[in-house]
């Protein structure tokens, strides 16, 4: 169970469409790193849970919402690392479904609050009423998106011999991206937000010390987070079967549908090497 598959791999993706349009196109497969934890949510909590462990905390806190990939990956990493989780989930008490169900049963205690109150996670005083209620606790943020998480995700392309003009990833709160930007030496940093309005991820991302252009594709965001269009989810099934690689429906299939998109309108030039970030995902679908 606790078997992370890394360093993940890398495959050319082959078709008659990317022959034909004369670029090449490569999957770091980080899907394929764990089957229960989100490849990209296993590289933000890395770092994080071995902080939470040599501090001594016995217990892990986190945000999200019901579908939320980080909270399911959190609460795997806490049973495989013998610390405690808990979830503060945005949405009303008792409400169920399979990722949260799984949360708990891999021991999470789940603690449901209102959307104003979810507002409040950054807050002090909030943070303070939980410690009261469920003691002394490691705090992680909405989506692992901290330093520790962009330091964890600066690993992917240490891994692989980068040598690409394009790097593609999705994103959400960018933390990714991130620590791509970070480690990238050469070529273009190509980011699809997964959510309306990804326009603002461009500042977030150049936080970060980086020599590196980035792309930003804001317009693949398919209706918002959460949102998705009947031809984004029939290019899912077709990739699906062409490829036999599986997508998910929040992220990786907005960005692979931009990038073919963008293949199909020759938006790179002939010989465009580009490696795509699979960050995972599958445990939503
Ligand atoms: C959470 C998630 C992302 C977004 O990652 P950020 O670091 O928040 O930008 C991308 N892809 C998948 C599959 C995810 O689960």
């Amino acid at each position: 169970m606790k078997i992370f598959k890394l360093p993940s791999p890398v495959e050319e993706l082959k078709s008659d469409f990317l022959s034909n349009k004369r670029v090449q196109l490569w999957i770091k497969r980080d899907d394929l790193i764990h089957t229960e934890v989100s490849g990209n949510k296993w590289r933000k909590l890395k770092y994080n849970i071995e902080e939470a462990r040599n501090k001594n905390y016995k217990r892990i806190l986190t945000f999200g919402g019901a579908y939320s990939n980080h909270i399911a990956a959190t609460a795997v990493v806490g049973k495989l690392f013998n610390v405690e989780t808990i979830g503060v989930i945005r949405g009303d008490e008792g409400f169920e479904n399979k990722t949260l169900l799984k949360a708990r049963e891999d021991g999470m205690k789940l603690h449901f609050v209102s959307r104003s109150a979810y507002r409040q996670k950054n807050e002090p005083d909030f943070i303070e009423c939980l410690k009261e209620k469920f003691g002394k606790f490691y705090l992680v943020p909405e989506g692992g998106a901290n330093d520790l998480g962009v330091k964890g995700c600066e690993e992917i392309l240490r891994e692989t011999e980068a040598n690409y003009d394009f790097i593609a990833v999705a994103a959400g709160t960018g933390t990714t991206a991130s620590g791509i930007y970070k480690s990238m030496k050469a070529g273009m940093l190509m980011v699809f937000p997964a959510l309306k309005g990804g326009e603002f991820l461009l500042e977030e991302i150049k936080k970060h010390e980086s020599a590196i252009e980035i792309d930003l594709q804001a317009n693949y965001h398919f209706g918002g987070y959460g949102k998705t269009k009947p031809d984004q989810l029939a290019f899912m099934q077709e990739f699906q079967s062409q490829y036999s690689i599986e997508l998910d429906k929040i992220y990786t299939s907005k960005l692979f549908f931009g990038l073919f998109d963008l293949i199909k309108k020759n938006y790179f030039s002939q010989g465009s090497k580009i490696l795509v970030i699979h960050t995972g995902g599958l445990q939503g679908n």
